[in-house]
């Protein structure tokens, strides 16, 4: 008897931008072939569940058939690209999406297309992806010494890949909804007067995975390299991804991903390696940024001078039941694109102003009627699927996020506490829910044992730290009740987060009744 394959479905969509044709295919794939949900990923994209191997050629062929893709949205290549969702038409958020979808084409694989193409919809090469002038332009370089493996067929990834995956972003000086500092690469647009592309400020090395009791892995806040030039800015991000190939761990998986290269070696040795064999041009001194702010979209924004977008709150990006069906009754009737966004929301856009008040009924239908105004404690937290979806979740996550954030709320509501904080919650420390950047999270640690991970700042700007290995869930007021208190007592305005920053290790772990950090 064969076993009864159920297999987890990525999409490809940069910047997480989703045609409607597309939505209404996936809502339709993943009611008739799937788990009847859909799950916004915290790299928006769209992920299926519970798809059987016998419908995955229907699956991924009406996925393509309807304006989407699967390519290299998994494995060891680079995945799906970030943007701020905002379909904005003005300023630099064109620019930052355009950026995000031509680096995702120029990192693409291109062998691997053609072959992917006759697996799943018989060879029709009018899907292949199209790319920019001046992508076509800086694949025409792909032969240069060091940045091409040589391999013919696939000449950026040569015939084994990456070491690992590899993660890229794109914002707008001042924007942090895509958590720039958590990618392999991130990069800030700048442009002139006419919202024309002048060059990035860029930053490499980050990377959140992990594991426990191996202190080899750690989570890890990229950092800057400096400002290229618009023209050159392509090369740069193959150049930098050919390093990694060149140079990452191919002994040992799990120290594979950029981020231990840079740490080992040195940032200098990386910026040498990157100018002496793979990136000829200059490496200018970093543009000055306004602080960043974590942005997230919700309610009704203008879009352009006769458009409008309205962010829809998802808690962990879940998409099921009466909720899934009016969205895709919208979106079918008035034809909207979506933007999914790293926070595991969704937005409805290029919405007519003689369009909104019919979509603001329907949206109140379904309990929508503030979308600007969810629970502030839910409003950025982020879980990640965990069990039972996940092979490698030792603990619940995206299932107790709604108990769990209740349990604070109801915990601050208590201590008179009327503040928020940015919690995350993922159930391994593969920290695919960025969790080491929040002000408050918990990794699975163990059978219903998580992690405590504490120090985060809300714009996502630094890294927390481990304080407690193993914290039953049972515990959790008991031991959040000092750290609490203790902010509460602050004489300051200041965040969770940066109130446990400025704490310190030692007060932190006195107040958690620690004798060492454990
Ligand atoms: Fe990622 Fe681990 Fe969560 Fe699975 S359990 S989704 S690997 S963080």
């Amino acid at each position: 008897v064969e076993k009864d394959w159920q297999m987890m479905l990525r999409l490809r969509s940069p910047g997480g931008h989703i045609p409607p044709e597309l939505f209404v295919a996936l809502d339709h794939l993943s009611d008739q072939l799937g788990n009847g949900t859909l799950r916004a990923t915290t790299r928006q994209a769209f992920q299926m569940h519970g798809i059987k191997k016998e419908s995955l050629k229907t699956v991924i062929e009406t996925i393509i058939r309807s304006m989407g893709s699967t390519l290299a949205a998994c494995g060891d290549i680079n995945r799906n690209v970030m943007a701020p969702a905002a379909p904005f038409t003005y300023g630099d958020y064109p620019v930052a999406r355009r950026l995000a979808n031509q680096i995702a084409d120029v990192l693409s694989p291109s062998y691997a297309e053609k072959t992917y193409l006759e697996l799943w919809v018989d060879g029709d090469i009018s899907y292949k992806i199209s790319p920019s002038n001046e992508v076509k332009k800086v694949r025409k370089n792909q032969y240069k010494e060091g940045v091409y493996s040589g391999d013919i067929k696939e000449p950026l990834y040569g015939s084994t890949y990456l070491p690992r995956k590899f993660k890229c972003a794109v914002t707008v000086p001042g924007d942090n909804s895509v958590d720039l500092l958590t990618q392999d690469i991130g990069l800030v647009v700048f442009t002139n007067a006419k919202n024309k592309l002048i060059g990035c400020n860029v930053y490499v090395g980050g990377g959140m995975g992990r594991t426990h009791n191996n202190e080899e892995t750690f989570a890890r806040s990229a950092e800057p390299i400096g400002f290229v030039s618009a023209e050159y800015v392509l090369e740069l991000v193959q150049s930098i991804l050919a390093l990694q190939r060149d140079y990452g761990d191919r002994k040992v998986r799990r120290h594979a991903r950029m981020k231990y290269l840079i740490n080992d070696k040195g940032i200098e040795w990386f910026i040498d390696k990157l100018k002496n064999n793979y990136f000829k041009y200059p490496i200018k001194s970093l543009r000055k940024e306004p602080t960043s702010k974590l942005l997230d979209y919700l309610g009704w924004h203008k879009q352009s001078h006769d458009l409008y977008f309205v962010g829809i709150p998802l808690l962990s990006g879940r998409l099921s039941g009466e909720y899934k069906k009016a969205i895709c009754k919208l979106v079918n009737k008035f034809k909207l694109d979506i933007q999914l966004t790293p926070n595991q929301d969704l937005l409805l856009c290029n919405i007519g102003s003689y369009q909104r008040s019919s979509i603001k009924k329907e949206l109140s239908n379904i309990g929508i009627i503030k979308p600007d105004s969810p629970e502030p404690i839910q409003r950025h937290a982020l879980a990640c699927p965990a069990l039972p979806l996940c092979g490698l979740a030792v603990t619940e996550a995206e299932r107790i996020l709604p108990e769990i954030l209740d349990r604070i709320n109801t915990q601050l509501s208590d201590l008179r506490i009327q503040k928020t904080l940015l919690f995350r919650m993922t159930g391994c420390p593969n920290g695919c829910a960025r969790p080491y950047m929040a002000e408050l999270a918990l990794v699975g640690s163990g059978l219903d044992q998580y992690q405590l991970w504490l120090g985060g700042s809300p714009n996502l700007q630094r890294l927390a730290k481990p304080f407690i290995q193993r914290m039953p869930l049972t515990s959790l007021e008991e031991t959040l009740k000092p750290l609490f208190i203790s902010w509460k007592n602050s004489k300051k305005e200041i965040s969770f987060g940066d109130h446990m920053n400025e704490l310190g290790d030692q007060n932190i772990m006195e107040l958690l009744s620690l004798k060492d950090k454990e």
